[in-house]
């Protein structure tokens, strides 16, 4: 499916944000067909890389006025300020206001305007795959949902995106706002982004506190993970278990329970609770107003853990690494 696709709608596009998402949906979109402008705070950081990519950049006021449909893609906890002092006042009657994450409007921080249509088209994978399976001629799966539909029309259009996004060559499912929000929430907390990291720092950390080198743990519990990740990928569990030794199927049958045991599981359902009660949101937001003092702490207590030392020189030997590896933007820590 492309922006050509018959019966899909063609809307003209403006993308708000110009970091991890927002470019590979903007450079994705363009390349699919779409019509797309691109908003951003003059002299903001990212400006310049959306003119070098060659779009018309205005600011998000101007930029918003004339689209049929307006993409989000600033960080979560902008968008409720950008979403009443901009978008509100700003776009067309009965355009689309369109979400990469459910966040603001499923926990009510934002209320859209009675006349929008509201969907959501949500990418499981980070931009710079988004953009990186496209250009290859393949796609990142992605999620949509529709939270208001005034035009009738709003499932196609969230379609029509997902499409132009590379999203549809992978697969695309339907989901509600809440299941998103909170699927993803989840997954980033408990297993992907919280769960991964603190099971390599603790592995690493047993290790070094045993007396063996750190260079030894560091390719043992960080470096090898990758190679058993992508069997995960290609093929679940049974592909992990098919390449595997069986002295490591047997380590594994009777040691994983060890670590991930019912106790665990339990914290995870209390980590689900918390999201799903807002509890979870409510604290973010409180930090993200207090100025981030507590996530500029753990941010810094990460990034000076032993494991990123040793880390550092360590993949200073990979010479292909610097390469491949898609540039961050500063504020991509806060919305994995
Ligand atoms: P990001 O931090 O990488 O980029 C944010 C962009 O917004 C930058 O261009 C920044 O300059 C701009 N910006 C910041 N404040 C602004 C403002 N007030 N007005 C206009 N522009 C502003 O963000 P991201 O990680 O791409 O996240 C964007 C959205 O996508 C979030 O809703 C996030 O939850 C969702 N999402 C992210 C990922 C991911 O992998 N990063 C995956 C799926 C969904
Ligand atoms: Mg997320």
């Amino acid at each position: 499916m492309t922006a050509s696709t018959p019966n899909l709608p063609q809307p003209t596009i403006t993308i708000v944000g110009y970091g991890s998402q927002g470019r590979a949906h903007a450079l994705n979109l363009r390349e699919s067909g779409f019509d797309v402008t691109v908003g951003l705070r003059p002299g903001g950081p990212t400006e310049a890389k959306a003119k070098a990519d060659g779009f018309l950049v205005k600011s998000p006021a101007e930029a918003v006025k004339d689209a049929d449909l307006v993409a989000v893609l600033t960080p979560d906890m902008v968008q409720k300020t950008l979403y009443y002092d901009v978008l509100a006042p700003n776009m067309k009657q009965g355009a689309v206001l369109l979400f990469a994450h459910g966040l603001n409007v499923h926990f009510g921080l934002i209320e859209p305007r009675e006349d929008l249509d509201v969907v959501l088209v949500a990418p499981k994978g980070p931009g710079a795959l988004v953009r990186r399976e496209y250009e290859i001629g393949r796609g990142v799966p992605c999620i949509y949902a529709v939270y208001q539909d005034r035009s009738g029309k709003a499932e196609q259009f969230a379609l029509s995106y997902a499409a132009g996004l590379g999203g549809a060559r992978a697969n695309l499912i339907k989901t509600t706002f809440k299941e998103e929000t909170e699927t993803d929430l989840f997954g980033e907390q408990a297993v992907l982004c919280g769960g991964a990291s603190s099971l390599v720092q603790a592995g690493f950390e047993t290790l070094v506190e045993a007396g063996y080198q750190p260079e030894i743990a560091y390719y043992e519990v960080l470096h090898e993970l990758k190679l058993i990740v992508d069997l995960f990928y290609e093929g679940g569990i049974t592909r992990m278990l098919e390449f595997i030794s069986e002295t490591a199927q047997y380590g594994d049958y009777v040691s994983g329970p060890r670590v991930i045991d019912a106790a665990t599981k339990a914290r995870m359902k209390d980590i689900l609770t918390d999201i799903q009660d807002g509890t979870f949101t409510k604290n973010w937001v409180a930090e993200y107003e207090a100025g981030l003092p507590n996530y500029k702490k753990f941010k810094q207590a990460d990034m000076e853990h032993p494991i990123e030392v040793v880390g550092k020189q360590l993949r200073s030997k990979m010479v292909w690494l610097a390469e491949n590896a898609p540039k961050p933007t500063s504020q991509q820590a806060a919305a994995a």
